[in-house]
Formats: structure tokens, sequence, C-alpha cells
């Protein structure tokens, strides 16, 4: 180190470095720290207090508490001329403090020289940067959620904005928070198009009676669909404005399970065809859609004749067996979107999902008569089965339960009637 100290309390003059009269009430007036130094950043002349406000005597900028952000600065200035400009944190009266630091050449004497000037910025900079890394921090955990978080807007006119939108909506969504907030309908646009009218309408209720989006929807990526659920609450922010702050969870797994259970309890385990609860959810939805189309569904009631006579002859295992066969002849002879049931210890239920009415009648004919045409061989013997159908129309809107009843009722006239036949609605 070369040695060269700071005077506290005035100016140490030197030849080459005389500032005017004004210049030097200036910085003997200076609210920080100013130093005049050489080239090599040895410390020349320090302003009035300097010393005391650094917390001790320094004879060259590379010392600590300067540090080398400020050796740095005046060699660019040294070298290419001009000034220096930067935020530098010194340790200033004992704790480290930043300061906004100058570095001008002065006028030239004899031997160039460079006033130093650093002003305490702290309470400036050092909240600004705690609240900076304080929002890192929260970004790069918001990041690892799985899911996305976000910020909804939508504008009275209509436009979509992303306030905000964490890391993981790239994963979810195949497009990063940037890309979306530049082209905030493309999210939309992802949602797979039968669930993009559901989206629209529970976001537009949603907005016009402040209740929370709660939602799953698909998306139809280029790897294939994903469920997501969407759970915000919705707040209106100016006149027509609303803004939706929630997130969107990766449902996938969870509607896959959703689904494996339900196929699971909608299913007749003995025969593998729907069981009650499975025939009438499925029976309804199939309704609706015919409805929409103004179409009549025709639905059946199908009963094994005599079928406590063949267990009791038999025995429940081949009863097991009959009824397994029996399942299989439908599903063999009815399309695979028309619905079988088994709704009862032998008794079925079959909706035709679509087609013409007067053909239903020749489509359970040709059933009736594969079944009575079949020869169940178990073991040593041979047995014969038939049933009797009962066929009702559910008219655009009508009720299935009361279409069942009916197609019971011409069962009942079926077995009436001998048995081993279909009576027409
Ligand atoms: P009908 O021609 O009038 O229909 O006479 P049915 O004997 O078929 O009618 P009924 O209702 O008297 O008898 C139905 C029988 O079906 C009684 C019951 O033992 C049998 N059954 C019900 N569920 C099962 C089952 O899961 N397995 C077997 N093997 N038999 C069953
Ligand atoms: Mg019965
Ligand atoms: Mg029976």
């Amino acid at each position: 180190m070369r040695g060269m100290s700071w005077i506290p309390n005035r100016w140490r003059r030197r030849r080459d470095a005389a500032p005017g009269a004004l210049s030097r009430a200036l910085l003997e007036h200076f609210p920080g720290i100013a130093l005049v130094v050489d080239r090599q950043g040895i410390v020349l002349e320090a302003s009035v207090g300097s010393e005391a406000r650094v917390g001790r005597r320094c004879h060259e900028l590379d010392e600590d508490p300067l540090g080398g952000a400020l050796v740095r600065g005046l060699a660019g200035c040294v070298a290419a001329g001009g000034d220096w400009q930067g935020e530098v944190r010194c340790r200033i009266g004992g704790e480290r403090r930043y300061q906004l630091a100058h570095i001008r050449a002065l006028p030239a004497g004899a031997a160039p020289r460079w006033l130093v000037t650093l002003c305490d910025v702290d309470h400036l900079v050092g909240p600004a940067r705690d609240e900076h890394a304080r929002l890192r921090l929260l970004e790069a955990t918001l990041g690892r959620l799985p899911g996305a978080v976000f910020r909804l807007r939508q504008t009275p006119r209509g436009d979509w904005r992303f306030d905000y939108l964490s890391a993981g909506v790239e994963a979810l969504c195949g497009l990063s928070p940037e890309t979306l907030s530049a082209e905030p309908r493309r999210w939309l646009q992802r949602v797979a198009a039968e669930d993009r009218e559901a989206v629209e309408g529970e976001l537009a209720r949603s907005a016009i009676g402040l209740t929370p989006w709660h939602q799953s929807f698909r998306l139809s990526l280029s790897d294939g669909e994903r469920w997501l659920e969407a759970r915000a609450e919705a707040r209106r922010v100016a006149e027509g404005e609303t803004v939706w702050e929630g997130w969107w969870l990766d449902a996938t797994e969870r509607k896959r399970v959703e689904s494996r259970t339900e196929a699971l309890v909608s299913t007749d385990m003995l025969t593998g065809v729907l069981n009650r609860r499975g025939f009438r959810a499925n029976g309804r939805a199939v309704l609706a859609r015919a409805e929409r189309h103004h179409r009549p569904v025709v639905v059946a009631m199908l009963d094994l004749d005599h079928f406590k006579a063949l267990n009791d002859t038999y025995g429940h295992a081949a009863g097991d067996i009959t009824l397994q066969t029996f399942a299989h002849i439908c599903r063999d002879c009815l399309r695979p979107y028309d619905l079988i049931g088994r709704i009862g210890g032998e008794e079925f239920a079959v909706m035709l999902s679509d087609g013409d009415p007067d053909e239903a009648q020749g489509i359970f004919e040709r059933l009736r008569e594969t079944v009575a045409d079949t020869e169940l061989v178990l073991g040593e013997e041979c047995l014969h089965v038939t049933v009797s159908l009962g066929l009702a129309l559910v008219p655009p809107g009508g009720d299935l339960d009361e279409a069942l009843n009916r197609a019971d009722l011409a069962l009942y006239r079926a077995k009436q009637a001998g048995r081993n036949r279909v009576v027409g609605p």
C-alpha cells in the first residue's frame, strides 16, 4: 500500500488540485464521501467528514472498505477517458451500505486527478434489493408448485390479459408465461373444442355473479389430452372488468382414476355389461343427445324364460354361465354404442342409441332367435334358453324410468302370450 492518508476536517491542498472557492465550498458541504485520487487510486484529498463517514482513514481506493468496483471504475476512466457511475456496496461506519458512486476527471492540471464521490443510497437500494430477493424467492417457490398460479383479467371489451402467470404454466399447456402474456387468447385456443363453450360459459357466469371459477376441462395438446382443474376467485376491479386469481392443476391422473372407478361401479361383475346404475347414467346421456336431435329412442326389457327351472335343474353355476352367454349374444347382435345393462337377476335392458324405431323390432327379433338357436354345452349337458322382450319408445325429452316401466308391461304381455317373443311398443 502506498502511504497516503485522509485528512478529515479540511481539504489537504495540493499544487495541482486547487478547486475554486465555490467548488471547494460545495465539496466541504457534500453530504457523502468525496475524494480526489490520482491515476493509481491513491487518495490525495478527502472532503470534510469523509473519514468520519467511512469510519477510518483511507489511503487508497482499493482498500477495504471501498473495494474493487471503484478501482475498476477508475481504471476505465483512466484508460478510456470519460466518467464512471455505479452502485457499490461499502462497509461504511461498520455496516455494508449501498453507495451511488461517480468518478469524474478533474480539469487537467500538471497531473491528472479524479474526483470520486459516494452518496449513501442504502435506504433506497437496500429495501428494493430485499424486495427483489423476496420476489425472486416467491417466484421460484411458485414455479416449483405443481400447476400454475395466475391472475387473469377480462377487460370491459372482453379481451383477456394475464397480469401474472407462474412458470408451471409451460408444463401444463406448453406455452410459456411470456407467450401467454403477449397472446392471452392462446390458452383458450388450447382448451379442447368440446369443452371450450363450457369454459367460456362458466367464466361468463363467474364474472356476472362473482362466483368462484371451479371447473375441470380438457386441453388439446400435441402429445394428447390433459385435464386441468381451475380454482379461482373472481373480483370486480372496475366497471365491467373482472380479475380471477387462482391456480390450474393437472387433473389428468385424477380423471383417469375417476373414470376407472366410474367404470367399475357401473359394470356388472358377472356379465361385464352395465349394471342398473351404469345403464341409467349412460341411458340418460343417450336420451339427452337424442333430445338435442329431436329423435325418439327405443328401449327394451329382456327376461330369460323359466330361468328358475334352469337353475334348479342344472345348478346355480350353470345359470351363471347362461347369463354370461346371454350377455355375450346381446353384444354380438347389437352395435357397440347400443347400451346393454343387467338390471336384475336374469333381467336385462337395452337401449338402441340411434336408428329407426321401425327397425328396432327386427333387431330384437334377430336377438331373440339367436338366443333360442344357441346351444349351451355344459359337460354332458346341452341347454337351451329363450328370452322374452318388451319394447317401448322414449319420445324426445321423455323419461327413462317411465319408458322402462312401459317396456316392462310389454315384457309382461310377452310372458303372458307364451314367452320367447318380442312385444313391440
Ligand atoms: P319367467 O319365465 O316368468 O321369467 O320365469 P323365471 O323362472 O325366469 O322367473 P323368476 O323371477 O321366478 O326367477 C328368476 C330366477 O333367476 C330366480 C333366481 O334364482 C335366478 N337368478 C337371479 N339372479 C341370478 C344369478 O345371478 N345367477 C343365477 N344363476 N341365477 C340367478
Ligand atoms: Mg325375472
Ligand atoms: Mg325370467
